[in-house]
């Protein structure tokens, strides 16, 4: 039996959502707001981008979902949304909050996951998967649960049994 590496169909739509998009020039633009918390991460990677509309007067109405409810990221992640399509010249920007559907670690893009475990971060696991946790250092996946918080509430602290190290884990929600 074959195993095809399955992508979630919200993601996938969130993709041509971007891809299909009258101004791909804003969503380059969106590249640049990073998580607050994970600084090499950027909102698209996150999976917290959902889309970008600019209406016929050209005002830019961005759509985004929170990762969880209560992350206290999310204002920062909306103020800087607002001041880095100000910077670059557009005024009218709204920043739009959307609870429905939930925000899942499926989707986080593929270069998010790498980039999140070269900041030494593991990268979540698929939901409808059953991924192991890998160490983000030496890739063992003999590891062991330190504490179920992290350095975040979303992230989760373990130590690798073959490396010592001790890393967070970005759970799989
Ligand atoms: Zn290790």
């Amino acid at each position: 039996m074959t195993v095809i590496a399955a992508i979630h169909p919200e993601q996938l739509q969130r993709e041509q959502r971007r891809q299909r998009s009258s101004c791909p020039e804003i969503w380059a633009l969106l590249d640049q707001v990073k998580d607050p918390e994970i600084p090499v991460l950027s909102i698209w990677d996150l999976g917290v981008l959902q889309d970008v509309v600019v209406d016929d007067a050209g005002q830019i109405t961005v759509i985004i979902t929170p990762t969880y409810s209560g992350c206290p990221a999310m204002k920062q992640i909306a103020q800087d949304v607002e001041n880095a399509l100000l910077e670059a010249g557009h005024e009218r920007v709204t920043v739009q909050s959307q609870l429905s559907p939930a925000w899942t670690t499926d989707w986080m893009t593929e270069e998010g996951r790498e980039q999140l475990r070269q900041y030494g971060i593991a990268p979540p696991g698929v939901r409808r998967g059953d991924k192991k946790i890998q160490c983000p250092q030496c890739k063992s996946d003999k590891v062991r649960l330190v504490s179920e918080f992290g350095s975040t509430a979303c992230k989760a602290l373990y130590q690798c049994t073959d490396c010592a190290e001790p890393f967070d884990y970005f759970k799989c929600i």
